[in-house]
């Protein structure tokens, strides 16, 4: 064995900058193009049910009715089809993964009620009114 060969390996080791990160205090940095999880923008999504069709997995409901989106994240398998098929570009990726859970479970969103069109304004008494 050569001895000189394993000390130099070692002397390189100690003064060089560890390989290693302290994860959690300095987060991973995910590349760009990172396929984590799926996000929608639900205000601007129409309830086509596109996504929901094109999904290999079967993990997306869209509940035109009731207006709501839903996603089993953990059967999920960030293939990013529904991204690709969404009509209105309201579904992305986003780069952080779900977290790790012990049950599966289903993210839903909602999407808020539009307000109720204004009634037009009464004229005040008097105006329009011929003396
Ligand atoms: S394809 Fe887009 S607009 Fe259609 S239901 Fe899915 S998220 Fe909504
Ligand atoms: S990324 Fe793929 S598996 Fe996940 S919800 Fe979209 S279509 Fe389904």
């Amino acid at each position: 064995m050569n001895v000189f060969s394993f000390s130099k390996t070692t002397l390189k080791n100690l003064f060089s900058a560890p390989a290693t990160r302290p994860y959690p205090q300095q987060p991973r940095q995910y590349p760009e193009r990172t396929r984590g999880h799926v996000e929608i923008d639900i205000e601007h999504c129409v309830f086509c049910g596109l996504c929901s069709r094109k999904c290999p997995a079967d993990a997306i409901r869209v509940d035109r009715a009731a207006g709501t989106w839903s996603i089993e994240r953990f059967g999920c398998i960030q293939c990013s089809y529904c991204v690709d098929s969404c009509p209105k570009k309201c579904l992305s990726m986003k780069q952080t993964y779900t977290a790790p859970a012990p049950e599966k479970s289903v993210d839903t969103y909602q999407k808020k009620p539009a307000a109720p069109a204004k009634e037009p304004e009464a004229a005040p008494k008097g105006e329009n009114e011929h003396a």
